[in-house]
């Protein structure tokens, strides 16, 4: 791994108070690296070949410890399954059903909107602080793309 990555994961760590230790730079790495929102299974697969001695249970361990201490986002899929997300930034997400894909969905015009036309709905003993849509989705080219404009 660059030195320079290595650096970013272990400040990251080090800021929770995590102890360092290889099985968590390389979980970290896996999910920072990909925008796929992956399950601990797809995670595993990406990193077991290079990591014999990481397990299944281990990575679905290490990926828990990460949420608990706020440094990814837990996702739950259309299917039921837990995927992860490193991206901490507040975005929606968009569920494409046939293809099993989540994708981001950053429109920040969109949520001035819905927090504006909520704001003035009165709701009572409710602070709103935070809104996130889940749009879900059918591709009508599964092999292709899809494109926001
Ligand atoms: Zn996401």
């Amino acid at each position: 791994m660059e030195s320079k990555k290595l650096n970013i994961i272990t400040n990251v760590l080090s800021a929770k108070k995590l102890k360092i230790t290889h099985q968590r730079i390389v979980v970290y790495q896996a999910v920072m690296e990909t925008n796929k929102h992956p399950s601990a299974e797809q995670v595993f697969e990406r990193i077991k070949d290079n990591n014999p001695s990481i397990s299944l249970a281990t990575v679905y361990k290490t990926l828990e410890t990460f949420v608990e201490n706020e440094l990814i986002n837990k996702v739950s899929s259309p299917g039921g399954t837990m995927r992860y997300d490193a991206k901490r930034k507040h975005h929606n997400h968009i569920y494409i059903t046939n293809t099993n894909e989540i994708l981001d969905y950053e429109d920040e015009e969109l949520s001035k909107i819905l927090m504006n036309y909520l704001n003035k709905k009165k709701f009572s003993n409710l602070n709103i602080t935070d809104i996130k849509l889940q749009i879900k989705g059918e591709k009508v080219n599964p092999s292709k793309g899809i494109s926001i404009t």
